[in-house]
């Protein structure tokens, strides 16, 4: 766990090995936490070690739903702001991937033992926490000296939104950026993906924390913007020419990075071919 301070008053602490990165801005009135990590144990410890208490705490932000941004949420005593939709897709997941048989089901069939031992002890007084207020396209959130935009731009989730720093320059991505990894894509919209870092690329940041990983720059967009734009079109081009996935997973030009994590180039673009072939069928229809 590395932490960085950004500006005497901004703080991203960064988890490349663990998980979900973690901002901390200090207002002078409290502390705005971005992303609360994949437990209240985790959030304590991302707490303790940049030197704060869950008690500093005056707001929380979620950039998305996923559990690993948003499960720490119970440590704190404070509003959850994030955007509806990401309201919307925790409470719809609490009788679904969430429920009590879906999260133990998860475990059981998880094939990193040590990490299923560890998280069903510390998941077990988890208590999901909603977001206690939402917002729609934009909200401008300003406490004490701290002035913070979120905007909305969807991709990585429908809810997913980033949190910019005018005076800094600073942009909070949540899962809209992996640094060194491929990206999940599990619940995305990869167009809208697009959109939403060409969006990113408008805004003079000058220090990018992503969602997972260390601090990226403007590259960095530019490079997640082509796999994502490059991938897409090319699984489009092969369903539109009628190949099986194997024989679209064979195409050899498909852009690569390094194997991290295991089987997510793959994941991606039978998720793509799936989506991109159903579009077309429906289309036909
Ligand atoms: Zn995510």
């Amino acid at each position: 766990m590395d932490v960085v301070k950004i500006t005497p008053s901004v703080t991203a602490v960064l988890r490349p090995a663990d998980g979900a990165n973690v901002g901390l801005i200090d207002t002078g009135e409290g502390l705005i936490v971005i992303d609360t990590a994949q437990s209240a144990t985790e959030a304590a410890q991302v707490l303790g070690t940049a030197g704060a208490a869950p008690q500093q705490a005056v707001l929380l932000i979620n950039t998305h739903c996923h559990s690993d941004h948003t499960w720490g949420n119970q440590l704190f005593d404070c509003p959850i702001l994030a955007h509806r939709l990401c309201r919307q897709m925790m409470t719809d997941c609490l009788t679904g991937r969430w429920s009590a048989e879906s999260i133990e089901q998860g475990l059981a069939e998880c094939d990193d033992p040590a990490w299923a031992a560890r998280m069903r002890q510390e998941w077990s007084d988890l208590q999901i926490t909603l977001p206690t207020e939402t917002f729609d396209r934009q909200r401008t959130v300003e406490i004490g000296s701290a002035v913070l935009e979120l905007v909305h731009l969807g991709g990585h989730t429908p809810g997913s939104s980033v949190a910019w720093l005018p005076e800094s320059g600073t942009l909070f991505t949540g899962d809209l950026i992996f640094q060194h990894q491929y990206p999940y894509l599990q619940d995305a919209d990869v167009p809208v993906w697009i959109a939403a870092l060409e969006y990113m690329l408008t805004l003079p940041a000058q220090t990018i924390v992503p969602g997972h990983g260390t601090l990226c720059d403007e590259a960095r967009v530019v490079e997640l913007a082509d796999y994502l734009a490059e991938t897409w079109s090319r699984t489009a081009d092969h369903v539109a020419r009628g190949h099986d996935k194997e024989e679209t997973l064979a195409d050899p030009d498909y852009p690569r990075y390094a194997e991290d994590p295991p089987g997510r180039f793959e994941e991606n673009v039978r998720l793509m071919y799936t989506h991109l072939k159903n579009a077309a069928q429906q289309e036909t229809q």
